[in-house]
């Protein structure tokens, strides 16, 4: 009788950064087959386990066994050529060359010194014909977008007819039609015995592609366990450390008489005949697919590019917004979708970021000057009050985690103290603690008598969150539901509809 030996045994695997230990004694096997989903929060420690396994860290102490025997990989070749392969998040540093010679890049076909580039482009060719993938084999890398770029990425990884792919984050730049394609391409590799490890932190994926959920905190494996023995709730309680009843916490609050509306907008091109209230104390979610002008609706009312046509009304009286400065006179906030682009200078830090809608001179905050005694005492509350991970107040925000640099821009527009609070898509991207802090600070701006209105994707979310949605559909709108009457199904029946 011998025992089944794992594709892939991790054993006490220790790791310390600059003398501060951030992982201690991890334990980890994959199976042949299998997805083992990593979860937990920013920081937890995942990427610098998986580095740690393609050779790009080392270890303090600790081994892995690869089909029973010990390797030691010291840079990500090794791993590669035992078939161990990683799809980083950042993107392919080769930006002129096609996607054909970028599968290859660095292991050409050759005919003495020429390039075969025929050859390569079948070998490409047949690879993205049996991933599934479609993508113009002579188009320049740079000419991709994001999610095309991202396939193109895992089309790589996997072209080293890799035993083990690593995913760190593939879903976070994918649009939904891509995110398909990737589960097809991931169920396709199973039945291949290919292993994989995926990361993520999105929850509602992992019933789609993991057989195992392996929860990581602060360095530690807290938990191991097959997909359907594992409760939501308990996961995330897990990943956070402290008890969750409820991700989307609900508070007692009033809703008051209507405050904002919006009568029959409309921006050619863009969205057409666009009316709905807001009530004080209410949370309006607003539903739709990517590109059903959303986001452009609320840029709009926002002041950043004008409707043509059509009303704004706060209090029943018509205003008119001319850019965003106005908006602010009117207590307006608006948190982008784009932190990167749009929220926040990234290479300020955190304290010039929180105070940079004070500095524009919005009125209920004025006469702050920088680094001031005022902006020091703002900049304090908002990092105690918001949970804010940092060591100081002089820290960039670029090397603060996504959730924190979201409770950032959240910050800076609180401290403008606004009554109408627009949100894209608050929780993109980051992770669980992360969203469930930004949860509350939602409900709580809700209590305290504002209007909010919350662009999502994610339909649990705003079932989660709203006491109404609308939907939109190709710039029109598709339908009003109560939050009471909410289903998945319902909203969804209204993105679709013809
Ligand atoms: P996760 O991927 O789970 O978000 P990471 O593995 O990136 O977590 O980070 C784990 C911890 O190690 C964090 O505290 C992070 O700041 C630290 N860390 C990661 N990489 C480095 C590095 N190259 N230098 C110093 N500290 C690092
Ligand atoms: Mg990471």
């Amino acid at each position: 009788f011998m025992a089944k030996i794992p594709l892939l045994e991790i054993r006490g695997l220790r790791k310390s950064f600059n003398g501060v230990e951030v992982l201690h004694s991890v334990d980890l096997t994959l199976e042949k087959g299998k997805v083992t989903a990593l979860v937990g929060e920013n920081g937890a420690g995942k990427s610098t386990l998986m580095k740690i396994l393609m050779g790009e860290y080392h270890a303090d102490a600790g081994e892995v066994f690869l089909e029973g025997e010990k390797v030691v990989f010291s840079n990500p070749h090794q791993a590669l050529s035992r078939g161990i392969s990683m799809i980083f998040q950042e993107m392919s540093p080769f930006p002129e060359l096609t996607v054909a010679e970028n599968m290859y890049v660095g292991r050409e076909p050759h005919k003495f010194i020429f390039i075969r580039k025929k050859e390569q482009r079948k070998m490409a060719e047949a690879l993205l014909e049996r991933l599934g993938i479609h993508l113009d084999l002579d188009r320049k890398v740079k000419d991709l977008t994001v999610s095309e770029m991202q396939l193109l990425e895992i089309a790589k990884a996997i072209s080293y007819d890799s035993k083990i792919v690593i995913m760190d984050e593939p879903t976070s730049a994918l649009t939904d039609s891509d995110v398909r394609i990737l589960f097809a391409t991931i169920s396709n590799l199973k039945k291949h015995g290919v292993a994989m490890v995926y990361i993520t932190h999105k929850l509602d994926e992992l019933v789609q592609v993991a057989d195992t959920v392996c929860v990581l905190r602060d360095g530690n494996i807290i938990s191991s366990r097959p997909i359907h023995e594992v409760e939501q709730n308990v996961m995330i309680s897990e990943m956070v450390g402290r008890k969750i009843e409820n991700i989307y916490p609900r508070v007692e609050k009033q809703i008051g008489d209507v405050v904002f509306e919006v009568r029959g907008l409309e921006r050619r091109g863009e969205f057409h005949d666009i009316s709905f209230t807001i009530r004080k104390g209410e949370i309006l979610g607003l539903a739709g697919m990517v590109g059903a002008g959303r986001t452009e609706v609320v840029s709009s009312i926002f002041g950043i590019n004008p409707y043509t046509k059509g009303k704004v009304l706060l209090n029943g009286e018509e205003i008119h917004i001319r850019c965003p400065r106005d908006a602010m006179r009117y207590h307006f906030a608006f948190i982008p979708e784009d932190r990167a682009r749009d929220g926040l200078n990234l290479v300020g830090s955190i304290r010039s970021n929180m105070c940079l809608t004070i500095l524009k001179g919005v009125s209920r905050c004025r006469g702050i000057f920088p680094d001031s005694k005022g902006e020091r005492d703002c900049t304090a509350r908002m990092i105690e009050q918001m949970n804010i991970k940092s060591n100081s107040q002089e820290q960039p925000v670029n090397s603060l985690s996504g959730g924190n640099q979201q409770k950032i821009v959240v910050a800076k527009w609180l401290l403008t103290q606004p009554d109408i609070v627009f949100l894209d898509e608050p929780t993109r991207g980051i992770d669980v603690g992360a969203k469930f802090e930004i949860y509350q600070l939602i409900q709580e701006l809700a209590k305290e008598g504002k209007a909010v209105l919350m662009i999502s994707s994610e339909m649990p979310e705003l079932l989660g969150m709203c006491d109404r949605i609308v939907v939109l559909k190709e710039g029109r709108l598709a339908g009003e539901l109560l939050a009471q009457d909410a289903t998945q199904e319902n909203i969804m029946a209204a993105i679709v509809k013809e």
